[in-house]
């Protein structure tokens, strides 16, 4: 009896080893395997313990943008998942949600050369004599439009310069708050078949050439269908 104990307790000596190794082994792969389920789960935001925790912390947390902890981790992922496609590029930080649309809302960016900042009744009227020189063949260009002070400003001190003094620059180009141009009731075209075209047949739509020195310059300064009053020589800065 004694003799055959010795030969069997090595062997199940190793197999209960082996046992418990393959159990250990087992244990760690199932143990890493429900890790990862766990963060994948927190990445895909099914974590169903940490629902409720989203619903309370989410608002003071989108002001703090760099998550460390996992409840905030879990807050970052679905509050931000909507808004990053469109505020990535321009806003990382502070509210995504709300500054792009105030970008888009309160600040058009209206082109020099585009009709749209124009005053309603000079668009209207320069629509409808573009359309009617079209149909004669004739492409009228806007070259300038409605103008910020600000470049205005920059044209009379550029003007200033090159005409030597304020009063013969203004015969070109007026101060901010005289400028038609700055109110969006002043237009600029080209080439120079569009100035005669329109200097011609204008006054059909109520648009009229200004200046002499300044065939490229119109107003809307009859009613449609009037005749045009007649040309200044060139612009006048008005003291008032
Ligand atoms: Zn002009």
């Amino acid at each position: 009896m004694r003799n055959d104990l010795p030969p069997r307790r090595p062997g199940g000596v190793r197999t209960r080893l082996l046992s418990v190794i393959g159990v250990v082994g087992v244990g760690a792969v199932v143990g890493s395997l429900l890790l990862w389920h766990a963060q994948v789960g927190d990445f895909l935001g099914l974590a169903a313990d940490k629902e409720p925790v989203v619903s309370t912390v989410s608002a003071p947390a989108v002001g703090a943008p760099p998550a460390t902890t996992p409840s905030t981790l879990a807050t970052e992922t679905p509050t931000r998942r909507p808004t990053y496609p469109p505020s990535t590029p321009t806003t990382p930080t502070r509210t995504p949600s709300t500054t792009p649309t105030k970008k888009s809302t309160t600040r058009p960016v209206v082109r020099e050369e585009s009709i749209s900042g124009l005053s309603p009744k000079l668009k209207a009227r320069l629509k409808k004599a573009m359309a009617a020189a079209k149909a004669d063949g004739i492409t009228i260009s806007i070259t300038s439009a409605r103008r910020s002070a600000t470049k205005q400003q920059r044209l009379l001190n550029a003007a200033i310069k090159k005409y030597g003094s304020y009063k013969l620059a203004t015969r070109w180009v007026l101060p901010p708050k005289y400028s038609a141009h700055v109110q969006g009731k002043a237009v600029d075209i080209g080439p120079a078949a569009a100035m005669t075209w329109l200097n011609k047949n204008g006054w059909r739509y109520g648009v009229c050439r200004r200046y002499d020195n300044e065939p490229w310059h119109f107003e809307a300064l009859t009613a449609p269908g009037t005749k045009c009053p007649p040309r200044e020589p060139h612009a006048v800065a008005k003291a008032d």
